[in-house]
């Protein structure tokens, strides 16, 4: 019989701050595993601003917190899963694994680190827009375009993907691009919009209007008014927690913002840290994030193997 060496006292394998969709894939593959895991979670799931998920295969049309909590459950059913329902405020290295510190000072330690807590928006600075976050004002039209159920339509543009961005949102309505500060756009981009028939609209937008979350239309700053039945504001995203910096992984710039870099099996630049969801990738949704979910559990895993059968981390 070969010889398995587990390294004690760590309470638990595998750590995972953010028990979300990207988390609680990847506990649901450890603790099949029979692996021994905690999942902490603070309950700010990044799109908790929408009534319901869309586009989500089994799933689709389901509020994302009932999505949720059915993984969850499913998780619970383990007998080697654990739940934290608090924020993580400190995570650091320590010999054989990491600790997390809790806002309440107490403290727990794993083997390994799963790094799944999201990211936040960092919405345009209009008035109006947050009121209407995730409901008439959003950012993906895979996931809530088709229920605005055609018409118009506005998209506001930000950085260099504005005329590509309207061009995608053009497939669900008649599109306004407003270019608000933008400093134009290429022949290539004008006539990509002039063949999706959006309308580019130069002058800034003032205020968005209508009794929120309903949308009626944008006031310009030169006071005409635009009716729209809800506008896509994009948006950009900042990692939700400072930890994988503090930990010394490498951070990777995408259009959307700065995110955790990662290898193909969502493994960190640390050893022993891995990140899974939208920290850690430009394009988001669920489906996504709960592949990387998975991807990194069986990282994870084959590295505690490695390590109790070779004694590498
Ligand atoms: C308005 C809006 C609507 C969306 N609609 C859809 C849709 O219809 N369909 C779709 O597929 N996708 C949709 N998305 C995208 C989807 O929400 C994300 O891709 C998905 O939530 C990413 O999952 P995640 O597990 O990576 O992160 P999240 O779901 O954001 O979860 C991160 C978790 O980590 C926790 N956390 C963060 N920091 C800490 C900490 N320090 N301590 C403890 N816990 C912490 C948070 O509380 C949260 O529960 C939408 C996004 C937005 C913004």
């Amino acid at each position: 019989m070969p010889t398995v060496t587990r390294p004690e006292p760590m309470p638990h394998d595998a750590l995972i701050i953010g028990g979300s969709y990207a988390g609680l894939s990847a506990a649901m593959q450890l603790v099949r595993a029979r692996r021994r895991v905690l999942v902490i979670d603070d309950g700010r799931p990044r799109n908790r601003f929408a009534a319901r998920a869309h586009g989500v295969l089994n799933n689709d049309g389901k509020p994302g917190a009932e999505i949720a909590a059915a993984a969850r459950a499913q998780v619970a059913a383990y007998p080697t899963a654990a739940f934290r329902m608090a924020e993580a405020v400190a995570v650091e290295r320590i010999d054989g694994g990491f600790q997390v510190v809790f806002a309440d000072g107490t403290r727990t330690t794993g083997r390994r680190l799963l790094l799944s807590h999201g990211v936040e928006d960092v919405l345009a600075d209009i008035p109006g827009v947050r009121e209407r976050w995730g409901r008439t004002a959003l950012h993906c039209p895979w996931c809530h375009g088709y229920e605005i159920g055609g018409g118009p339509i506005g998209v506001l543009g930000r950085g260099d993907h504005a005329a590509a961005y309207a061009a995608t949102v053009a497939e669900w309505g008649q599109v306004t691009l407003f270019m608000g500060m933008e400093t134009g756009l290429s022949p290539e981009d004008a006539r990509l919009l002039y063949r999706r028939g959006v309308t580019i609209e130069p002058t800034l937008i003032a205020r968005l209007e209508g009794e929120a979350p309903t949308l009626t239309g944008v006031r310009l700053t030169d006071s005409r008014f635009v009716a729209l039945k809800a506008i896509f504001v994009g948006a950009n995203v900042r990692v939700a927690s400072p930890f994988a910096e503090h930990l010394g992984c490498e951070m990777t710039d995408t259009p959307m913002g700065r995110v955790i870099k990662v290898d193909g099996m969502q493994q960190t630049t640390q050893p022993g840290v891995f990140a899974a969801g939208d920290l850690a990738r430009a394009a988001s949704n669920i489906t996504l994030a709960t592949a990387d979910g998975m991807t990194a559990a069986h990282a994870l895993f084959r590295s505690l193997v490695e390590e109790e059968t070779t004694g590498a981390v």
